[in-house]
């Protein structure tokens, strides 16, 4: 790996500013991904919060699905937040019926967990990483109802459920890092990038 990796967000749909912004303030270089050569040419992967079903079908409708799942397969680190956790999901609870996942983490996901009373919400969570609290968004979050083998939990919510793992270079928060947590999941992910060897 370089040490200057290029970090992608992909902008199909979601909070992909405020990803770039996030990367750019650890001085990485964050680029968008909505084409095939985009996808390519990056060393790592943000798929940022937003809709899933949406962001599924215009993965789809860009002819991005099975090539990312593939980079996926092969080792490409990325981050998936909120929207981007259930698309790395192996399975998902709650999708529609022609939802599709990119897979890749065996974890069972279920989409808004937290019920509509909690649509949008702020906690303190311990970001288990550095042992330290964090602020956490939550939009219409899931939460990971089941995990498989070689899972690492990275922080639970305030009752109990996990809302971010890790799998090989998989890393999924339910939550929003973008928006309130600082840098620090992305430092993470930037660190794991790094040290991934592609
Ligand atoms: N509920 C959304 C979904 O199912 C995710 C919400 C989010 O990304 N903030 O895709």
């Amino acid at each position: 790996m370089t040490t200057r990796p290029v970090v992608g967000v992909l902008a199909l749909q979601g909070d992909v500013r405020e990803h770039l912004d996030a990367l750019r303030g650890l001085g990485v270089d964050g680029v968008t991904v909505r084409r095939l050569a985009e996808l390519e040419s990056v060393d790592a992967l943000i798929l940022p919060g937003g809709e899933s079903t949406t962001i599924d079908k215009l993965l789809r409708a860009f002819g991005l699905f099975e090539p990312l799942r593939a980079r996926i397969r092969e080792g490409l680190p990325v981050l998936g937040t909120c929207a981007g956790m259930i698309l790395l999901a192996d399975t998902i609870l709650g999708g529609t019926s022609d939802q599709q996942v990119l897979g890749g983490i065996p974890v069972t996901v279920r989409r808004n967990a937290f019920g509509r009373q909690v649509d949008s919400s702020e906690v303190t969570l311990l970001w288990l990483p550095d042992g330290k609290p964090m602020n956490a968004t939550f939009i219409r979050a899931p939460w990971v109802e089941s995990m498989g083998e070689g899972v690492e939990v990275l922080a639970t919510s305030p009752g109990g459920r996990v809302v971010a793992v890790k799998h090989g270079n998989l890393v999924a928060t339910a939550f929003h890092p973008e928006i309130s947590a600082g840098s620090r999941v992305h430092r993470y992910f930037v660190d794991l990038v790094r040290h991934a060897g592609h």
